[in-house]
């Protein structure tokens, strides 16, 4: 039992996505051409985004918000210690420096007390991350950028379908990510992402980035000063035949979305009684005003290694996120971070555990994993 799969979600989708790709090669354009900014429009319209600029990848997405958002070389953006990597090398790679805040007890996101101890004279941003199922607290991170004159910026790669009060991740502050990677809520057939924001000047500049410094939605379609190069960019681009395959997969969001929930509802169920299960997802409420999309269906458990070797041993893919807290990632070490520093980001990498969970995956196979989980459990027990 694979941790992640789609091809199922591929053959109930399939004429959709032959259509999709067969107009791509219909047109022949395969780099910056009609299909990208087709998939632009719908994640405008599905999210509420005024502007939607595709990319190929979440972390390249990063990168180009952060740069648009007016990160100067030697700034300081505050990220939680506890995310994926891309979050704060992202920073690095468009010239910042990332400092650590630790994670609110009992939760995911950046605790807003640790946020507001880390801001120094050289702070220009804070970048919460919404993670997994939910969204960081972002009403009280605001407040902190307010009290400090901070700009936010949302990584915000795992939340899509995930809203605050009516409005979508990644809109709440200057501008925010999507990833498409494959496993993600919507994965592509390989790397894809987006910027999503209100803000036509940063999307401008992230359009201009993406395509060598000239902009444009498509080729051909250059701003006034044609060919004229305003600032020095990159090639970030998305593919048009990664377009086409999301256009077919946005168009079945709702189902998976939903069909996330219901099995994740099913492990919740089983697994908030089982001895050695220290929290499941559905035992926290997300904030008022937000929703719950399970992006990925993590536990906090006794024994995470020995249960880990347990499901490989039964054939059960799982996944650790996040094995190693960012500041004591070797590639930060220069930030002079030592263990104990962020303890509740330390312990919630010490103990996760992500189990499969995506639309291809049948009931019986949820009701094994519990199984499996019960047993090894129940053998430690005795
Ligand atoms: C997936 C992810 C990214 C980066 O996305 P890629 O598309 O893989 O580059 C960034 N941040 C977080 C929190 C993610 O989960």
């Amino acid at each position: 039992m694979p941790f992640f799969s789609q091809a199922r979600t591929f053959e109930e989708n399939w004429s959709e996505i032959r259509n999709h790709v067969t107009d791509v090669l219909d047109d022949g354009k395969f780099s910056h051409g009609a299909k990208v900014g087709e998939l632009e429009d719908r994640l405008a319209a599905w999210t509420g985004a005024r502007h939607v600029v595709a990319v190929n990848s979440g972390t390249d997405a990063l990168v180009l918000l952060l740069r648009a958002a007016g990160l100067r070389p030697g700034d300081e953006v505050i990220v939680p210690a506890y995310s994926f990597i891309a979050t704060a090398s992202a920073v690095v790679l468009a010239g910042g420096v990332p400092v650590f805040a630790d994670i609110e007890e009992g939760g995911h996101g950046a605790d807003p007390r640790s946020v507001d101890a880390a801001v120094t004279g050289r702070t220009k941003m804070i970048m919460p991350v919404h993670l997994f199922d939910r969204m960081a607290d972002l009403r009280a991170l605001q407040d902190v950028a307010r009290r400090h004159g901070l700009t936010v910026v949302e990584d915000s790669a795992e939340a899509i379908g995930m809203r605050m009060d009516g409005t979508h991740a990644g809109l709440l502050g200057a501008g925010g990510v999507l990833s498409f990677f494959p496993a993600k809520t919507l994965g592509g057939i390989g790397d894809g992402g987006a910027v999503l924001t209100g803000d036509a000047a940063i999307a401008e500049k992230v359009r201009m980035l993406r395509h060598h410094g000239r902009g444009g939605r498509t080729l051909g379609d250059f701003p006034a000063i044609s060919n004229a190069t305003m600032l020095p960019g990159r090639n970030s681009k998305m593919d048009d035949v990664q377009a086409a395959v999301l256009l077919a997969k946005l168009a079945a969001l709702d189902a998976a979305i939903a069909r996330r929930a219901e099995l994740a509802g099913r492990y919740d169920a089983r697994l908030r009684r089982v001895p050695g299960v220290r929290s499941v997802p559905g035992a926290r409420p997300p904030l008022p005003g937000s929703n719950r999309v399970v992006y990925v269906y993590l536990l906090q458990v006794d024994d995470r290694d020995a249960l880990a070797a347990h499901l490989s041993a039964r054939g059960i893919g799982t996944e650790i996120y996040y094995p190693v807290p960012l500041h004591l990632q070797p590639c930060f070490a220069r930030l002079g971070h030592r263990p104990g520093d962020f303890p509740r980001a330390e312990a919630a990498c010490a103990s996760a555990i992500a189990l499969p969970l995506h639309p291809d995956l049948p009931e019986a196979h949820a009701d094994r994993v519990c199984d499996e989980i019960e047993g090894f459990y129940a053998g430690r027990a005795r």
